[in-house]
């Protein structure tokens, strides 16, 4: 029997990871120029880091996380969001005090949810955090950033939401609201909102349940109980984007799907990716820190998911990638092979970025030119027994009716570069 992937987990095969790549580098060359540092960190961590940092009472948590034991017998899990990692990887190496960094990080996330389009098992992101800055500034910076990728990549079937969650102080009064409220309500709560009314009442809010909408949209809101502090922030947040002229409409129910935002929350949504809308979402973590025993430290960040941003790009009219070779190199006869390996040595020396293909496991002339041509090459150039004797390259156009060429090995460089 074939061996099978695993549910859910997806190969990226080399044309599509050709698109990723350009997606990916545009992305980095933009955390870049904001100021952003890579950090690279473990698939692994402690199981406990999650079931602090994300709660107890989240999908994740609660069904999602792929946790096994160690040989040592230690728990450990996949990660299912990079957060949590930075935020270690923060306190592990003591870069939070009196220290303010801004990082991003890329790579795999496992979350053991039911697979559809948009939304796998094993999935990536490219994710950014800023460590130790209290915003509002650094908050709309974050979301200019998170434009500047859309403007970029002339993706525009985008819309920003934006809310939200106020202290832990007043999250804790509008917690008593709402559950005052879905108690009201109770008969019409599903099972999940049922157990969540005792435990963790705002994730009531974040149900997918079509069923459970309507009472949802109902429901008390935070902005009505917000601090004072929290407001000022939000609207010092708000002005920011208005001036930088980012469009968003402020939607009260977004709360997120982990328990450790605090005030500011966010999302990219798309209407172009079906059921699975959210492209890029992010919020402020302030109390994270502190929470896995540090010092309270401030933070904010946001995560794209990768896959969604592939297919975003491409449904908005992005073209794909589709790497091919600036010139595949014929040889034929003898002594041509080991002329052949040198010309596209030189070649590569060259023309730095461009690809060269050099015909490898011989053959007649006539199969080596239609290798030539499936490549995708702009030129074959050809080395047989006359352009051996006198020091010449065949420069045959594949993509044109142009006529083949007799080159100068020494000018072939520049021939190709012009
Ligand atoms: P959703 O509401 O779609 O479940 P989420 O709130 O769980 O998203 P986050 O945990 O904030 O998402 O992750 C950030 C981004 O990662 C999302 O905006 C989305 O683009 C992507 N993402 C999340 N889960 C998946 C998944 N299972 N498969 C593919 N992409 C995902
Ligand atoms: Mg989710």
């Amino acid at each position: 029997m074939q061996p099978k992937a695993v549910k859910g987990m997806n190969d990226v095969l080399p044309e599509a990871a050709a698109t990723w790549q350009v997606l990916e580098s545009a992305v980095r060359e933009i955390a870049k120029s904001y100021g952003y540092d890579e950090i690279r960190l473990p698939l692994l961590e402690h199981t406990e880091l999650f079931r602090r940092s994300i709660g107890e009472v989240t999908d994740i948590v609660e069904k999602e996380m792929y946790t096994f034991e160690d040989r040592g017998g230690e728990s450990l899990t996949l990660r299912p969001e990079a957060t949590a990692g930075i935020v270690r990887a923060g306190m592990t190496n003591g870069l939070l005090h009196n220290q303010r960094h801004k990082l991003w990080t890329t790579g795999p996330m496992f979350r053991r949810e039911r697979p559809q389009r948009g939304r796998y098992r094993q999935f990536h992101q490219f994710d950014v955090e800023a460590l130790g800055y209290e915003g509002p500034d650094v908050d709309a910076e974050l979301i200019v950033m998170s434009a500047r990728i859309w403007q970029t990549l002339e993706i525009d079937r985008v819309a920003l939401q934006l809310n939200t969650l106020g202290s832990p102080e007043a999250r804790a009064a509008y917690r008593a609201r709402l559950v005052d409220y879905f108690s009201g309500v109770k008969s019409g709560l599903d099972e999940d909102s049922i157990r969540r009314l005792a435990q963790n009442p705002l994730r009531i809010l974040d149900s997918k349940n079509p069923a459970m909408q309507e009472l949802i949209e109902a429901a008390p809101v935070m902005l009505d109980h917000l601090d004072p502090e929290s407001a000022e922030h939000f609207d010092a947040l708000r002005r920011l984007l208005d001036a930088a002229g980012i469009p968003y409409t402020v939607n009260p129910r977004l709360v997120r799907g982990l328990d450790y935002y605090s005030r500011t929350v966010f999302e990219w949504v798309t209407d172009a990716l079906g059921a699975q809308g959210a492209v890029c979402s992010g919020g402020r973590y302030d109390g994270l820190v502190e929470k896995l025993g540090g010092r309270p430290t401030p933070a904010i960040g946001w995560a794209m998911g990768i896959e969604r941003f592939v297919e975003l790009y491409l449904e908005c009219g992005g073209a794909p990638a589709k790497p091919t070779p600036a010139a595949y190199i014929v040889a034929v006869g003898d002594g041509a092979l080991a002329a052949a390996f040198a010309v596209a040595e030189e070649l590569r020396d060259g023309l730095p970025g461009r690809r060269v293909e050099l015909n490898l496991g011989g053959g007649s002339f006539k199969s080596q030119m239609k290798r030539a041509d499936k490549s995708g090459a702009a030129y074959a150039l050809i080395l047989g027994d006359d352009e051996l004797a006198n020091g010449t390259i065949g420069v045959k156009p594949l993509r044109s009716t142009e006529h083949q060429v007799s080159v100068p090995r020494e000018r072939l460089v520049a021939t190709l570069a012009g």
